[in-house]
């Protein structure tokens, strides 16, 4: 099977010492009854569809989605490293013999991009005009060949056709969202994690919850998130909610810390049990005293 998880990964996981509930919403494995032996997997999420869910430090899943057409095979997102893009490359020939000929890059950051060198050489990404000058300067380490194009609104995969949107500046300033018509389903990338505290190191945090609002306006039948798990159809949209709302009360918590009481700490709320609190709150204070939003 195709395996890969590190030492000291494990290590993280066996931290999380929950109980095993299926139901439960979070992006802990431990705490949804999974262990790292249930990792990577591929989720079927419509015909022809899925989900790739693979572990990371510190424990959370990173998400790519895989479109299988007559042409070839799409990937909205990679892996962080070579050896993980193998590994999903290796789960992906268990269900189609097509090749993979294009990668959507939905956010350049490297957990997603580490991976690119392990892709067939052909392959096309499809990157946002801004990310792909970030990574043309050299800001950012993707492998790149003459094939990456910037402004693509769809790709025609033979017999489908996968829609790429721009849903406005969120994660980052370059996030790009990719649906598939056929399904009624919308892959998020980074701009929507399940039950992770928003990372907001180069968030456009106002701008996010709207992006968020746009895509819950499509009304798609089940959204795919970056990070964390990948829920039912019902579920997918209450999560986006909650998700938006986390960004809302950060923001407004943000605002108060700037008030008279410089000296408060910023209360979470419920957020504070997600994943990635601890490490991201103060970087959301940071980044959203810069913005002065
Ligand atoms: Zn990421």
């Amino acid at each position: 099977m195709f395996r890969l998880l590190t030492l000291s990964l494990a290590a993280a996981l066996v931290s999380l010492s929950s109980p095993a509930h299926a139901q439960v919403r979070t992006a802990f494995p431990a705490e949804r009854g999974l262990s790292i032996a249930d990792f990577p997997r591929l989720v079927p999420v419509g015909e022809g569809v899925y989900a790739y869910e693979a572990l990371r430090k510190p424990g959370f899943t990173t998400v790519s989605m895989i479109v299988v057409g007559s042409d070839g095979v799409l990937i909205a997102d990679g892996q962080e490293s070579n050896d993980a893009t193998r590994a999903m490359l290796a789960a992906v020939a268990t269900v189609t013999d097509k090749p993979v000929r294009w990668m959507v890059v939905g956010s350049v950051h490297e957990d997603h991009t580490g991976g690119t060198g392990a892709l067939p050489a052909d392959t096309v990404l499809v990157v946002h005009p801004d990310g792909l000058s970030q990574i043309k300067s050299g800001g950012r380490k993707v492998k790149i060949g003459p094939s990456a194009i910037g402004e693509v609104k769809s790709i025609d995969l033979g017999d489908r056709v996968v829609d790429i949107l721009f849903l406005g500046r969120a994660h980052t300033a370059s996030d790009l969202v990719v649906r598939v018509p056929d399904q009624n389903l919308v892959f998020m990338s980074e701009v929507f994690m399940n039950r992770v505290f928003p990372p907001m190191r180069s968030a456009f945090p106002k701008e996010w919850e709207d992006a968020l609002q746009r895509a819950l306006d499509l009304k798609a039948h089940r959204y795919i998130p970056g990070h964390g798990f990948v829920d039912g159809p019902e579920r997918s949209r209450e999560e986006m909610q909650a998700f938006r709302a986390a960004i809302t009360h950060i923001r407004s918590e943000a605002r108060r810390l700037h008030g008279p009481s410089p000296d408060d700490r910023p209360d979470w709320g419920e957020y504070a049990s997600w994943m990635l609190a601890d490490s991201q709150g103060p970087i959301a204070l940071q980044r959203l005293s810069t913005l002065r939003e």
